[in-house]
C-alpha cells in the first residue's frame, strides 16, 4: 500500500459497499452497493452457467438494496421460481449485509443463455423475516407476484410499485466477479400541493439523470465520483458506507431442525437404506454427517414414544 500515490487509493473503487444517500430536502433517497469478495465467496463453490451467475449477482446486489430501504432487524430473501431450465434463484441478505446465494436449473444451460430465457411461468417471491419471534408485529411477511418484465430490476420495480406503492427505480449489473447496483426511490406523497409539485420534479429529474449511468461507470466508479458525475446540480448527501459479505447462517441444528420436519418415517427409512444421513448445504456446501446414532437422536426428540429407543 505504501508506494501507491494518495490519490489513486481516494479514486479506486471501494469494493464490498453499501452506501446509502439523500437528496437534500426531498423525499427521495437512493442506495449503491458494489459486491466483489462478497460475490465470489457466496459462489466459489458452485459452478453454474455464465448467464445464471450474472443473474444471481444482480439480484445479490438487489438484495443488499432492498435490506438497505427496509428499516428491519431481519433478512430479506429473494427467489425466482420458474417451469423452465432455471427452477430456482435464492439469495438471502441479513441486516448486517451478509449474503448467500444459490441456483438450481435441470438440463444443458449454455453460458451465453440469459437468465430470462430460461424462465417458464416464472414468480418472484420476496420474504420479510424480522428474525425477532414474539415481539409485536414480527411475523414473516411474504409476497408473491408473476414475473413481469426481462430485466431483474424490471421484476422488481414492478414489484415495489404494485406491492409496496412505492416509486422505486433500480440498476443492476454483474460481469461476473463483481455485482453492482443503484436504487432511487420516492417516499410517499405528501399532502402539500406545492411540495407535491416539487418532490415530483425532483423525482423525475434525478430518475432522468441516473438513467444516464452505464454498466461500466457502476462496476467501477467510487460512489462519490459516481454520484458527483450523475447529480453534480443536486444537492446530495452521502452516508458512510456498510461493509456486505458472505454469510451463510446454516448450523448443524438448523440441518438437524429440517431432518425432524421430515418427520419419523423418513428419518428411519433413510437411516435403514444408507446407516446414516448427509446433507450438504446448497449455499455453503458445508457437509453435514449425522450417522445412526445422532440420526436416531433426531427420531427420539420428536414426540417420546416408548419403543422410540429401540432403534438403538
Ligand atoms: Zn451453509
Amino acid at each position: 500500500m505504501k508506494n501507491i500515490p494518495v490519490t489513486e487509493i481516494i479514486h479506486h473503487i471501494e469494493t464490498d459497499t453499501l452506501h446509502r444517500f439523500v437528496f437534500e430536502n426531498t423525499p427521495v433517497r437512493g442506495n449503491l452497493v458494489n459486491l466483489t469478495h462478497t460475490l465470489q465467496q457466496a459462489l466459489r463453490l458452485q459452478k453454474m452457467p455464465r448467464g445464471l451467475r450474472q443473474g444471481l449477482g444482480e439480484l445479490m446486489a438487489a438484495s443488499a438494496l432492498l435490506s438497505a430501504t427496509l428499516k428491519m432487524n431481519g433478512s430479506i430473501v429473494l427467489q425466482i421460481q420458474s417451469k423452465g431450465a432455471l427452477k430456482l434463484l435464492v439469495v438471502e441478505c441479513n441486516a448486517a449485509f451478509g449474503i448467500r446465494a444459490t441456483a438450481k436449473w435441470s438440463g444443458d444451460v449454455q453460458d451465453e443463455q440469459n437468465l430470462f430465457e430460461l424462465i417458464k411461468d416464472g414468480q418472484f417471491i420476496i420474504t420479510l423475516d424480522p428474525k425477532n419471534e414474539g415481539a409485536e408485529g414480527s411475523q414473516a411477511y411474504q409476497g408473491i407476484v408473476p414475473l413481469e418484465g426481462d430485466s431483474i430490476s424490471e421484476v422488481l420495480e414492478n414489484y415495489m410499485l404494485r406491492s409496496e406503492q412505492i416509486d422505486t427505480r433500480i440498476w443492476l449489473c454483474c460481469n461476473g466477479n463483481s455485482a453492482a447496483g443503484m436504487l432511487l426511490q420516492k417516499l410517499p406523497e405528501t399532502m402539500n400541493q406545492i411540495t407535491h409539485t416539487h418532490d415530483l420534479d425532483t423525482w423525475n429529474r434525478v430518475g432522468h439523470l441516473a438513467s444516464t449511468i452505464t454498466d461500466e461507470e457502476l462496476l467501477t466508479l467510487p460512489a462519490v465520483t459516481l454520484l458527483t458525475r450523475l447529480f453534480h446540480e443536486e444537492d446530495v448527501r452521502l452516508f458512510d458506507a456498510s461493509n456486505t459479505q458472505f454469510y451463510c447462517s446454516c448450523s448443524r441444528d438448523s440441518v438437524a431442525n429440517m431432518l425432524r420436519m421430515l418427520g419419523n418415517k423418513e428419518i428411519s427409512s433413510i437411516i435403514e437404506e444408507q446407516g446414516k444421513i448427509e446433507v450438504n448445504c446448497d449455499f455453503c456446501n458445508t457437509h453435514y454427517l449425522f450417522d445412526k446414532v445422532d440420526a436416531s437422536a433426531l427420531l427420539m426428540d420428536e414426540t417420546v414414544l416408548p419403543g422410540s429407543k429401540a432403534v438403538h
